[in-house]
Parts: structure tokens; C-alpha cells; sequence
């Protein structure tokens, strides 16, 4: 999918300019991949639509290439389309907040309820979980388990109706001041309506001050279905899109925010209490259209980074295989971000104390050069530089073999770095720096 994305994406980069059916071609696949990842037809029609008009006849920007601000005109609708960033949940004039936890059997409800309870928890919060989820034997001990790992305690009433049990726990949050009630509700296999009914009692027995709807984002399509139909009876306040850890491109959030108009609030992967975080449009923009490989020419273009040989140096790097042509790659990274004093001026604390500094980045340009007059064989193995092969390299680059002993000294330097640098830990910093989505 990401593949058949980027090959229409470089159709259009290939060309100077966009005509309107490259837009339109480049759209259908758009729209395909959209499809792929089980967003709406209509939802994905009408986007693509929209993109289509915007993009034709809009200035590309002088840092972007057509096929670019194509690009980021696509993910910019969809962030737009899943709402802006910051929704948070909302604050009553009197606390405690009370956060009604709806969706069908299986979606995540009391796992995020946890969740919650654990996030608020360490934000400085004193969090009270209530158990109105009656009819299944094991889902009050459940959340009891999930409580105490959390840390926060679990109201229950056992079996009697739940929507007592809810204003109980409303009256028991005030009387030991909780500053949020979170409340765990019985979910079916379908919508159905006695169940219904009781989340519409139980909503008006407690006023929540939000009603998030737990989606699975694994369900795909029916998201939408099930979305809608909460949203009538309940008129939720957002959305918990939950097992976003699956390999779900997780199209369902763009279609349950065009099709309620509700924000999508947090976002829920894996089974732990940690997995959970604010939802950020732009993120889900990439996933789902699978777009890390597109997006990152947007970024090759705003900071003019190779992060693909970025991320090969740092594996050959963990790999112990780092040599003099990895070394060469690196200065023309380096190279293509423009003076090195402008680099460094740019590091905080650094600043204008550079002024009267003078850096010769012919410096680099040497030490490129006698790299460059090895034969990538020594390249790879250094370690073979004889005397005769030094002298060779030091005439070829028209210096001495002083600078190239220089060289290898100071490579010999990086490795063993590299080596102390290894092991699991080495790895997993190496990764971050990778910036892998
Ligand atoms: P409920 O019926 O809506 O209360 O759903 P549960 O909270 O009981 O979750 C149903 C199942 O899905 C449980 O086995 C959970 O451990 C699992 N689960 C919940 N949220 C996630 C998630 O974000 N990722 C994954 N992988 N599993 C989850
Ligand atoms: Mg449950």
C-alpha cells in the first residue's frame, strides 16, 4: 500500500509541474489507499475531493517540490478532518469530572477505564473507578484488578442496577474528594436497546461531564455504524480509539470524526496501563495512509536530511561495521546543512559567541578528499592500510601521510566509541535517534 502511494508520488515528482490530472491520478490512489485502510467510501470521496481542489491551482512552495505540496496538502486535510490538536477532557465547574465509559462488549472499556485512572493518577489527580458493568460475572473483578494496578480505587455495588450504582458512586466521589469518576459500563456483541436505555438513564441520573465512546479500531467500517448510533442516543463528548498496538491502518478515526463531528481523545494501544496517550491527528494522518516513507521527502526537503542513510549508519554503527565509507556519507549529510558555523550557531548557548570565530570547513573537505582517493576496498577495511597503500592515498589527495595516519586515528576513535556504545542499550538509543515511526 505505502508502496503503491509512493510510486504515484513519484509520477509526480518526476514532472515540473501539476496538471490537474496528475492531481486527479495521484487522488484515485489516495483514495484507494484511504479504502485500504477501511475509511468510508463517502468519507474518503468527499476528502479527496477536497484535496483535488485545493491542490490545483495552489502555489507550491518554493522549498517544495509539486509532487511535495501535494503531499503535504493530503496530510494537512486529514489532520484537519480528525480534528484539531488539544482535546482534552473537559473540566466541571464542581468536581468530581464523571466520564462515562460507552461501547459495545470488547472494545476496550474497562482497560481504558484503567488507563485513565492510571494517566490521571500520575498527573497529580485522585481518580475513583466505578464498576457498572453487572452482567457478566468476572467484569467487576476485572476492574478491580486493573484498579489496584493502577492505583485507584473501585466502587461497586455488586448486581443491583447499575444506574443506582453510578449515583452512588457519584455521592461516595464527592464524600472522599475525587476530582474524577470514571465510569465502567456493560457493553453487548451489537447495539441493542436495553442497553441503550440504561447508558440513556444512567446519563441522566449523572450528568457526565464526558461520554467517551470506546471504539476498537480494529473493527473497521462498523466503527462508523457504531459510532453514529451512540452519538444519537448519547450525544457523546469524544471518542477512546482503542488497539491501535494491531496492524489496523486505523481509518476508522477519520471516519468516525466526519461522521459524528466528535473529537477523537485518546488513543489506546496495548494491554498495559501506560498504553494510552492524547490522540494526535497528524500521527494518525501518516498511519493511516501509510505515509512515513512520503512524508519523510517533506522533511528530506524542510531540513535536507537523509534520514534513510541516517538510519543505515546507525545499524551498520550497532553492527560494528561502521567504516571510512559510512564515514564519507556522513560528511556529506553534514555538508548538505550548509556551513558547519551556521550549525553550531544554531545549538542553544551557542549563538552570536561565534561571531569572531573562524571555521574552516575546508577541514572537512581534506579529510573527505582522502577518503575519497581510497578504493572503496580500503574504505571497508581500513585496517589493511599498509605503508605503501598510505603514500598512494596521501599523493592521490595531494597531502601527507601524516593526515592520513591523522584519519584512521581518528576512526579507529569512533569504532571503539561505537563498540563501548553496543549491547542492548546502545541499540535502543540508536533507535530513538532514528526517529522510526
Ligand atoms: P470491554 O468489554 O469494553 O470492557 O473491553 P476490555 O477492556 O475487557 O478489553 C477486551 C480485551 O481487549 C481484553 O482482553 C483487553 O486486554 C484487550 N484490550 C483492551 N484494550 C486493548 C488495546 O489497546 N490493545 C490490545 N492489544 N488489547 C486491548
Ligand atoms: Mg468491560
Amino acid at each position: 500500500l505505502a508502496e503503491k502511494l509512493s510510486n504515484s508520488f513519484k509520477k509526480l515528482r518526476s514532472k515540473g509541474k501539476l496538471s490537474e490530472s496528475d492531481v486527479k491520478e495521484a487522488m484515485r490512489e489516495v483514495r484507494l489507499a484511504l479504502l485500504e485502510a477501511d475509511v468510508n467510501y463517502k468519507v474518503a470521496k468527499e476528502l479527496t475531493g477536497r484535496i483535488t481542489e485545493r491542490a490545483v491551482g495552489e502555489e507550491v512552495m518554493e522549498s517544495l517540490t509539486p509532487a511535495q505540496m501535494v503531499i503535504k496538502i493530503v496530510n494537512e486535510e486529514l489532520t484537519a478532518l480528525m480534528g484539531g490538536t488539544g482535546e482534552r477532557l473537559k473540566s466541571p465547574a464542581h468536581p468530581p469530572a464523571i466520564i462515562l465509559l460507552c461501547g459495545l462488549q470488547g472494545a476496550g472499556k474497562t482497560t481504558h477505564a484503567a488507563k485513565l485512572a492510571y494517566m490521571l493518577k500520575s498527573q497529580g489527580h485522585r481518580p475513583l473507578l466505578a464498576a457498572c458493568d453487572v452482567y457478566r460475572p468476572a467484569a467487576i473483578k476485572q476492574l478491580q484488578v486493573m484498579g489496584e494496578k493502577a492505583g485507584a480505587p473501585v466502587f461497586e455495588r455488586g448486581t443491583q442496577d447499575p444506574v443506582e450504582t453510578a449515583k452512588e458512586a457519584v455521592k461516595h466521589a464527592k464524600d472522599y474528594g475525587h476530582d474524577y469518576l470514571l465510569i465502567d459500563t456493560a457493553g453487548r456483541l451489537q447495539i441493542d436497546e436495553e442497553l441503550m436505555d440504561e447508558l440513556r438513564r444512567m446519563k441522566e441520573a449523572v450528568n457526565p461531564t464526558d461520554i467517551l465512546l470506546t471504539v476498537d479500531a480494529m473493527i473497521g467500517q462498523e466503527s462508523v455504524n457504531v459510532a453514529k448510533t451512540f452519538d444519537e442516543l448519547l450525544d457523546i463528548t469524544g471518542v477512546i480509539l482503542t488497539k491501535l498496538d494491531g496492524d489496523t491502518r486505523g481509518g476508522a478515526a477519520l471516519s468516525i470524526k466526519a461522521v459524528t463531528g466528535k473529537p477523537i481523545k485518546f488513543a489506546g494501544s496495548g494491554e498495559k496501563l501506560d498504553g494510552l496517550e492524547a490522540f494526535h491527528p497528524d500521527r494518525m494522518a501518516s498511519r493511516i495512509l501509510g505515509m512515513g516513507d512520503v512524508l519523510s521527502l517533506i522533511e528530506e526537503a524542510e531540513q535536507r536530511l537523509d534520514e534513510k542513510a541516517a538510519e543505515r549508519t546507525a545499524q551498520r554503527m550497532m553492527q560494528n561495521k561502521l567504516d571510512l565509507n559510512d564515514m564519507l556519507e556522513q560528511f556529506r549529510q553534514v555538508k548538505k546543512m550548509g556551513p558547519i558555523k551556521g550549525i553550531l550557531q544554531k545549538l542553544p548557548g551557542v549563538g552570536n559567541k561565534l561571531d569572531d570565530v573562524d571555521i574552516d570547513d575546508r577541514i572537512m573537505d581534506r579529510t573527505a578528499a582522502i577518503i575519497l582517493s581510497m578504493t572503496p576496498y580500503e574504505r571497508a577495511h581500513p585496517e589493511e592500510l599498509n605503508a605503501s597503500r598510505k603514500r598512494r592515498i596521501a599523493a592521490g589527495c595531494g597531502q601527507k601521510v601524516e593526515d592520513v595516519n591523522r584519519l584512521l586515528n581518528q576512526f579507529r576513535q569512533t569504532q571503539k566509541l561505537m563498540k563501548q556504545f553496543g549491547g542492548k542499550k546502545g541499540r535502543k538509543l540508536m533507535r530513538g535517534m532514528g526517529g522510526g515511526m
